[in-house]
C-alpha cells in the first residue's frame, strides 16, 4: 500500500505543501500516511482518511477517523472544520484528490498494467490473467469487483514498491467512466472481453456501449497492447473514430477462426475446459471452468500474458490454478450426485446465451435443468430479450426449465412452445420452486442456476446443498 509523508500526498493531489502544514497546529508535513481508506469502519493505524461525498458525507467521520487512529485526512475547501489544528490537506474535491493521488503513484512506481473492461467476463479475465502473470511476476489485482471510480484508484493505492504487474478491471455504467479510469490508470495492455446488453438502458444501443468500452483506449500508453474481441463486428467498425494512441498494437481474440487467436478442440468434461490455441508450437491447455465464452476469456488473458513475457510453460501453468471469485459458473457436486452450475452471480442476454450454450455442450449427464431467473435493467426491449432465451431452450440443451421472476414467465412461455408444457414451469415462489426442484432430482443430473442479481438465485443453490 502507498507510504507517503503528508506533504508528499499534497503535492501528489496538487494541493500544494503550504495547505498540508497547518499554521494553527503541528507541522504534520513530515507525518508519514500508510494506505488509503474512505471508510471509518476500516480504518487502520497510519492511514488517510478521505472523506466522501456521497448519501452521506465523509467529512462528519474526520475526527471519528482520526480518533481512530487514521494519520491524516483530506479536506474539502469550503467545508467547515470541527475544529482547528488537525491534520488534513486541503483539496477541491475529495474524489478527485482520490483519483489524482492514485495516478500519481502509479506513475511514481516502475509498475505495468493491464485494464479490463467489457460487458462481460471482465472479473473472469482479470482472475485469469492475474493467473497468468503471477508465474512469473509479483502481481496485484482488483480485489473482488471493485472496479469503479472509488475502486479501481483504491486498487492502484494498495500496491506497493515490489509491485511489477497489476490488472484492473474497470466497470462503467455510462460514457466517460472507462474514459476516466483508463486515464488515472494508463495500461500498458488494454482488454475488451465483449459488448453486451447491460447498461442498454442508460446508453441507448449497443452501439453506444460499445463507443463506452473502447473508451479505454484514451489512457493506454503509446505502444500499447489492445485486445479485444473480434467476434463483435462493433469494436472493429468503432476504431477509425477512437482517439488512440498512434504506435498501439491490436490484436483480436475470440471464437471464430477468423481471429489472431481462437481456440481450437474444445473439449469439456465435469471439472474444466481442454482445449488448444491456434499458435504455432501451441499445447493442450487445461482450465478448471467451464463455458466457451470462459475459454475466449482465458485466450484474451493468454495474448496480454504473451505480451507481458509470460512463457508457454508458465501459461499452462497458471491456467490450471486459476481461482476465480465466486459464482461465476462454479461447480458444485452433490453428495447426491447431482451437479450444480452455480453461476448465480449475475445474468444478462449475451451472459444467459453462452451459459445455455454450455448447458448444450455439457455431456455425460442423464437429464439437464435450467433455473433461469429475471435478467434485469434491460430497458423497453426486455420481454423480447427474455422471449429470446426461451427460444434457445432446444431439447438438446435442457430436458426440463423452471423460471423464476416476472419476466422469466417470457422466457417458459416460449420454451414451453419447443419443450413441451409439461417440461417448463414459472415461479413467483421461489421456496415453491426449490421444493419442486428438490422433488425432481436423481443422481447424474445436472442443473444449470442462472439469474440477475437482485434475483438472488444463489439461495436455490444454498438449499440444494443444505440437504447434501
Ligand atoms: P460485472 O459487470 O458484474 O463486474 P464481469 O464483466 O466482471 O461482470 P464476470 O463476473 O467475469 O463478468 O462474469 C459474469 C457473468 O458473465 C458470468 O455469469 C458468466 O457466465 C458471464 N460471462 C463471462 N464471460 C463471458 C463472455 N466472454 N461472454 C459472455 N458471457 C460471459
Ligand atoms: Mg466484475
Amino acid at each position: 500500500m502507498i507510504i507517503r509523508t503528508c506533504g508528499q500526498i499534497a503535492q501528489m493531489v496538487g494541493a500544494g505543501l503550504t495547505d498540508a502544514g497547518n499554521p494553527s497546529g503541528e507541522d504534520f508535513t513530515e507525518t508519514v500516511v500508510k494506505g488509503v481508506c474512505f471508510d471509518t469502519r476500516k480504518i487502520q493505524p497510519g492511514n488517510l482518511f478521505v472523506p466522501l461525498i456521497g448519501q452521506r458525507d465523509g467529512h462528519d467521520y474526520v475526527l471519528e477517523a482520526l480518533a481512530q487512529g487514521a494519520a491524516a485526512a483530506l479536506w474539502q475547501i469550503g467545508r467547515p472544520k470541527p475544529e482547528e489544528g488537525l491534520p488534513l490537506i486541503e483539496v477541491e474535491d475529495t474524489l478527485e484528490a482520490l483519483q489524482k493521488l492514485a495516478h500519481a503513484y502509479r506513475s511514481e512506481l516502475p509498475v505495468r498494467i493491464v485494464g479490463i473492461t467489457g460487458s462481460n467476463g471482465k472479473t473472469t479475465t482479470k482472475d485469469l490473467l492475474a493467473s497468468l502473470l503471477g508465474t512469473t511476476y509479483n502481481v496485484h489485482k482488483t480485489a473482488g469487483n471493485l472496479n469503479n471510480h472509488i475502486g479501481l484508484p483504491m486498487t492502484l493505492l494498495e500496491m506497493d514498491e515490489r509491485t511489477e504487474m497489476a490488472v484492473l478491471e474497470m466497470g462503467m455504467s455510462g460514457r466517460g467512466e472507462i474514459e476516466l479510469l483508463s486515464r488515472i490508470a494508463e495500461p500498458e495492455a488494454a482488454i475488451v472481453t465483449n459488448i453486451g446488453e447491460s447498461h442498454l438502458l442508460q446508453l441507448g444501443s449497443r452501439e453506444e456501449i460499445a463507443r463506452a468500452k473502447t473508451e479505454i483506449l484514451s489512457g493506454l500508453k503509446p505502444d500499447g497492447f489492445f485486445v479485444y474481441n473480434g467476434d463483435e463486428p462493433l469494436i472493429e467498425r468503432l476504431m477509425p473514430e477512437m482517439p488512440q494512441p498512434s504506435s498501439m498494437l491490436r490484436y483480436r481474440f475470440g471464437a471464430s477462426d477468423s481471429n489472431d487467436i481462437y481456440p481450437v478442440g474444445v473439449m469439456q468434461d465435469g471439472d474444466g475446459t481442454h482445449f488448444q490455441t491456434n499458435l504455432p508450437g501451441a499445447r493442450s491447455l487445461f482450465v478448471p471452468l467451464l463455458g466457451l465464452h470462459n475459454v475466449v476469456n482465458a485466450l484474451a488473458a493468454i495474448a496480454v500474458a504473451k505480451f507481458m513475457g509470460v512463457s508457454d510453460d508458465e501459461i499452462e501453468q497458471g491456467l490450471k490454478v486459476v481461482e476465480l471469485t465466486s459464482m461465476r459458473i462454479e461447480p458444485v457436486k452433490l453428495k447426491s450426485g447431482v451437479l450444480v452450475l452455480n453461476d448465480a452471480y449475475n445474468a444478462s442476454p449475451t451472459s444467459m446465451q453462452a451459459g445455455l450454450a454450455l448447458l448444450t455442450d455439457l455431456k455425460g449427464y442423464s437429464r439437464k435443468f435450467a433455473i433461469l431467473g429475471d435478467m434485469l435493467e434491460l430497458g423497453s426491449r426486455e420481454e423480447e430479450f427474455h422471449r429470446e432465451i426461451g427460444r434457445a431452450l432446444e431439447p438438446e440443451t435442457v430436458d426440463g426449465v423452471f423460471t423464476y421472476g416476472r419476466l422469466a414467465r417470457y422466457v417458459a412461455e416460449e420454451a414451453a412452445k419447443r419443450l413441451g408444457e409439461d417440461k417448463v414451469q414459472a415461479f413467483d415462489d421461489k421456496a415453491e420452486l426449490i421444493r419442486k426442484l428438490r422433488g425432481l432430482l436423481k443422481e447424474g443430473d445436472a442443473v444449470f442456476v442462472k439469474g440477475s442479481r437482485g434475483m438472488r438465485l444463489e439461495e436455490v443453490v444454498a438449499a440444494l446443498k443444505s440437504e447434501d
